[in-house]
């Protein structure tokens, strides 16, 4: 199976991961209402202040006024590719409608490739219906 191109941004912005102290690099694509957004994580030297390339694509897409998540797809260099954090996954439920049809894609740039649905990887989950 080729590469998509959401799958060649993921691999290109792991470049522009600023991990100095885990060396983790992440690079993040999502397409929210039909366009594409870019994510890489950025840590700090106060390492709670860090966060996930996946967050940073979804909130760029927040403030371009794209709410509707539509893609994701993720890029580490691990073998298998790594599925998205906890944190990440309700991040991304947030914006997803129907999670059923969010397809979530983990890659590596061995070309391996990994792929689930939002509700596969965060099911039953919480969410603004919960709250009074
Ligand atoms: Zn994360």
């Amino acid at each position: 199976m080729s590469q998509s191109d959401l799958e060649k941004q993921a691999l290109a912005l792991q470049q522009r991961a600023y991990a100095p102290y885990s060396k983790f690099r992440v690079g993040a694509a999502v397409r929210a209402d039909g366009r594409v957004f870019e994510g890489a994580n950025v840590e700090n030297a106060s390492y709670g202040l860090a966060i996930c390339a996946e967050r940073t694509a979804m909130f760029a897409a927040v403030l371009a006024g794209c709410r509707q998540l539509e893609e994701v797809v993720v890029c580490t260099d691990v073998s298998p590719p790594s599925s998205p954090c906890g944190a990440c996954r309700q991040v991304l439920a947030e914006f997803a409608t129907d999670p059923a049809r969010v397809t979530v894609t983990a890659i590596n740039g061995k070309g391996e490739r990994r792929s689930w649905t939002l509700a596969q990887l965060l099911p039953d989950s919480f969410s603004g219906r919960e709250l009074p």
